[in-house]
């Protein structure tokens, strides 16, 4: 768990983060990740692993579902979009 933890962190710092926006929709805070397909994908700001169930974008943008434990990605902002 510690481990986890310490990777998650270091690969967070590595990467840092793109510049936060606000969604157009909701207001929450968000940041975009361009995917392998040259799209900019709106996305959690909270870098997670998966869990099997949840679809991440890595930060190379890939997106990956039912993303297994051993990728670290961001969940896309429209299952979380409130409007
Ligand atoms: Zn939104």
């Amino acid at each position: 768990m510690q481990a986890e933890a310490r990777t998650i962190n270091s690969y967070q710092t590595r990467l840092g983060h793109g510049p936060h926006v606000l969604c157009p929709t909701c207001g929450s805070q968000i940041h975009f990740i361009k995917t392998v397909n040259g799209k900019q994908m709106p996305c959690q700001l909270t870098l997670e692993y998966g869990d099997e169930r949840k679809t991440l974008v890595t930060n190379s943008g890939r997106t990956v579902r039912k993303a297994g434990r051993d990728v670290i990605g961001y969940q896309p902002h429209w299952g979380f979009c409130k409007r």
